[in-house]
């Protein structure tokens, strides 16, 4: 392969790189966020914040979004999933939402940048897939956090997307050892 060729595959490689890796929502650093500038988080719905189709909002997640609330966060859903299941949720969480999103295209993440006037270095995307929620949101030039997903249960379309997912981390593993604890365990067995 010739180097040209070697430096676009690295380039669209960093493109699915999240800036953080955590387990769930619950680990994110308010603090650190909010000092670094951040004041807009954007989340994927289904098994990041829910287990996928899940039709209730835990009372720990309800807490825990007052708590970022009261770090001064404002907070919106950005979900591939269909309008009423993301407006009901949405509904009951008090939060803004937009669904549908098409995620990784870039139009929903600016959308919701605008709806609260944010600019991308003030943004956080949080979901549970590099092919959407992260690929998306490094295109749109915000802060992006890659959590585990809650649920083996999901969409087959998200399944074939997993199968290209697992290739992808293998790669980011191999070229910039990122990995998280579980994945870790993986690479090493
Ligand atoms: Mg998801």
């Amino acid at each position: 392969m010739n180097s040209v060729l070697i430096k676009e595959v690295f380039l669209l490689l960093e493109s699915f790189k999240p800036d953080e890796w955590i387990s769930s929502v619950y680990e994110l650093n308010l603090d650190k966020l909010r000092k670094n500038g951040r004041r807009l988080l954007l989340f994927d719905l289904d098994n990041t914040l829910v287990p996928w189709n899940h039709p209730d909002l835990p009372e720990p997640l309800m807490q825990w979004l007052e708590l970022a609330r009261k770090h001064g966060f404002e907070i919106c859903i950005l979900s591939n999933n269909s309008g009423p299941r993301v407006r009901e949720f949405a509904k009951r969480a008090g939060v803004a939402y937009i669904a549908d999103a098409g995620k990784p295209q870039t139009a929903a993440y600016y959308e919701a940048m605008n709806k609260f006037s944010a600019s991308p270095e003030e943004t956080v995307m949080v979901g549970d897939q590099l092919l959407t929620d992260i690929h998306g949101g490094r295109k749109a030039g915000v802060y992006t956090v890659l959590v585990l997903p809650i649920a083996k249960s999901e969409w087959w379309g998200t399944r074939i997307n997993r199968q290209v997912e697992k290739l992808i981390l293998y790669m980011l593993h191999r070229k910039f050892r990122f990995s998280s604890p579980v994945q870790k365990k993986e690479f090493h067995e």
